[in-house]
């Protein structure tokens, strides 16, 4: 069986010399809070990380959660043990506003934790990741008595979250959502319709689970603009908070998927539920808009979650795999493969990305922390023009490299990664939906392209540029690919530049992740000599970093002729 350790130094060093977390810790919000507990924090997620959620990660995907036909849905052995385990701790309370119960904390450390909560388990982790997004939906737009009665419980982790957008004919295309919201005589709605692919729509982990629906009143105009947001629960609450009546809103069908099996994907059908309004009718994208950075940015971080584990066990699999012998000895022993020159590049290929990767999500994670936060607007206002570019490629970019270095995970075992036995092939196979879900890749592309280039007349992107430049000559030299490219998009709108927008998005994140590691390289650099007694921690990090400037990142500027090309060369 595959374990998982909590890489609680690598991480410590990318919140520390990436993200500035010491930064954020003077920030009027956290001066008090007391960051300088976070590594405290971090030790503890991780035991609960490695100790609990690991060993329970291959068993859920052989036996999958299972539904029983009348709307009831049976997670593995072990999982609502866990789950209990992980709300006691409040560990879904960790950003979420103190007034509710929420700790408090700045995103960048949450997400700095479900790095690790989502390498141990990721199935696991999505239920508690929904929950994140239901409690952003409703602190940001319910109203004071709906933040009262939904925010606790779910901060708490006694009840669960969903998002209940997809429909059959609307996936990417979330106007064309056809679920019917009625309005009744006393305020409240009645819904129907049916949903697909509803991550954890039913389960046996919690008392309750509240259902965030994206719906059209009567009358309401076609596409997103005639959408609404309701809260449904599972169970209707009482006055005082307990629980009342089962609401009709049920799982009708489980999903047989290629990965994740313990997180049900359920089909779930409304047939009059009851629900409640959050904002105003029609406004349902609008507020659906404000909390997809941060959603985007947790599914980029399972590019993350799933390398860093894919990479920790091909690492100890190269250790004791023993075949030929290296070059240029003699007859004697076979050699573990990890002596193999090849076997070696393959490892480091995965570290640097897996730390490019950390790099990337946390800055993205910071600028959130920082647009919320800072004192001054015009600092503010930058650092959420940062955020909002950064995430497409956050999104898209750290969930495709999540799959390539799962992919090179296997191949490092031969032909046991194919077995399913070894566990290598389960976080390929995890690894493979998060290029696809909150918005696929594409659809992140053409956000980077269509709305995230153009803002402020692309003063958020001449000002990462500006930032990035200077360090490298690699780095400058994608730097200029990158300022090109996005000079060519612009003078070429509509379909040109949409063909080029997923290379576009592959270059950004290139140039990024080779500037965090130019960053990190330059810290390690200045750790070696202050920090002598850590040598081999130092040394690996200016390895990893060299390896991603010289050999991943110089794949940058060879995009250039692909983002370029125009529409006509698709045929
Ligand atoms: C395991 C799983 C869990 C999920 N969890 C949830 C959940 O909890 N809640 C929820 O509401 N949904 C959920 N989804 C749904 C998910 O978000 C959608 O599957 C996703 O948005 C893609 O929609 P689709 O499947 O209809 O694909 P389509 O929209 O049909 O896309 C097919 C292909 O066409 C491309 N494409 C589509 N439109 C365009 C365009 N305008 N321009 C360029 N390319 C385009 C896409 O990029 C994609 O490559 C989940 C799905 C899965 C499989």
């Amino acid at each position: 069986m595959s374990t998982y350790s909590a890489p609680l130094e690598d991480i410590a060093f990318s919140l520390r010399h990436v993200a500035d977390l010491d930064g954020l810790a003077r920030l009027p919000p956290w001066a008090e809070v007391g960051l300088d507990h976070t590594e405290d924090l971090l030790a503890e997620a991780g035991r609960l990380a490695s100790e609990v959620m690991a060993p329970i990660n291959q068993l859920g995907d052989r036996v999958g959660s299972v539904a029983d036909g009348a709307g009831n849905v049976t997670t593995p052995e072990g999982f609502r043990a866990a789950y209990q385990q992980y709300a006691k701790s409040g560990w879904t309370a960790v950003s979420a506003d103190p007034e509710y119960g929420g700790a408090g904390f700045p995103l960048l450390v949450d997400v700095a934790i479900q790095e690790m909560f989502t390498s141990a388990n990721m199935a696991f982790s999505l239920c508690p990741m929904l929950s994140q997004s239901a409690i952003g939906a409703i602190s940001a737009h319910g109203t004071a008595s709906q933040q009262q009665r939904w925010l606790p419980p779910l901060i708490s982790g006694a009840w669960t979250g969903t998002m209940l957008l997809t429909e059959p004919q609307a996936g990417s295309d979330v106007g064309a959502l056809a679920t019917r919201a009625e309005r009744q005589g006393d305020g409240s709605y009645r819904l129907w319709g049916q949903k697909i692919f509803i991550t954890w729509g039913e389960h046996d982990m919690a008392d309750n689970i509240v259902h965030c629906v994206l719906a059209r009143t009567p009358d309401a105009p076609s596409g997103t603009r005639g959408i609404s947001l309701f809260i449904v629960p599972k169970h209707t609450v009482e006055a005082g908070g307990k629980l009342g009546q089962r609401n009709a809103v049920r799982c009708i069908g489980l999903e047989d998927k290629v990965g994740i099996h313990a997180s049900p994907t359920c089909v779930m059908e409304l047939d009059g539920a009851v629900g409640e309004l959050v904002g105003e009718e029609c406004e349902g994208m609008g507020l659906m808009f404000t909390m997809m950075n941060k959603a985007r940015l947790l599914v980029g971080l399972e590019g993350l979650a799933i390398a860093e584990r894919s990479y920790q066990q091909a690492a100890a699999f190269a250790a004791e795999r023993r075949q030929g012998r290296r070059h240029g000895t003699g007859p004697g022993e076979q050699a573990p493969i990890v002596e193999h020159p090849d076997v070696r590049r393959m490892l480091l290929d995965m570290r640097a990305r897996t730390e490019a990767m950390r790099g990337l999500l946390f800055l993205n994670a910071a600028a959130h922390d920082r647009a919320a936060a800072h004192p001054d607007p015009a600092s503010r206002r930058a650092a959420q023009q940062r955020a909002e570019l950064l995430t497409p490629v956050s999104k898209a970019w750290c969930t495709d490299q999540g799959v390539e270095v799962a992919g090179v995970g296997i191949q490092i075992h031969g032909g046991m990664g194919f077995i399913e036995e070894t566990g290598a092939a389960q976080h390929w196979r995890d690894s493979r939906i998060a290029p696809i879900y909150e918005g696929t890749n594409g659809i992140q592309a053409i956000d980077l392209v269509g709305r995230k280039l153009p803002m402020d007349n692309g003063a958020p992107l001449a000002a990462l540029l500006e930032e990035m430049a200077g360090l490298e000559q690699n780095l400058d030299q994608a730097i200029s690919a990158v300022a090109q490219s996005a000079r060519w998009l612009a003078a070429h709108p509509g379909d040109d530049s949409l063909a080029g927008a997923a290379p576009f998005l592959e270059m950004l994140g290139l140039t990024v992740g080779g500037w965090v590691m130019a960053r990190a390289g330059a810290a390690a650099e200045q750790g070696q000599a202050e920090e002598p007694r850590r040598a081999g921690f130092w040394r690996a990090k200016q390895t990893s970093s060299r390896f991603f400037l010289d050999q991943i990142l110089p794949s940058a500027p060879a995009l250039v002729p692909a983002v370029t090309a125009g529409a006509a060369a698709l045929g």
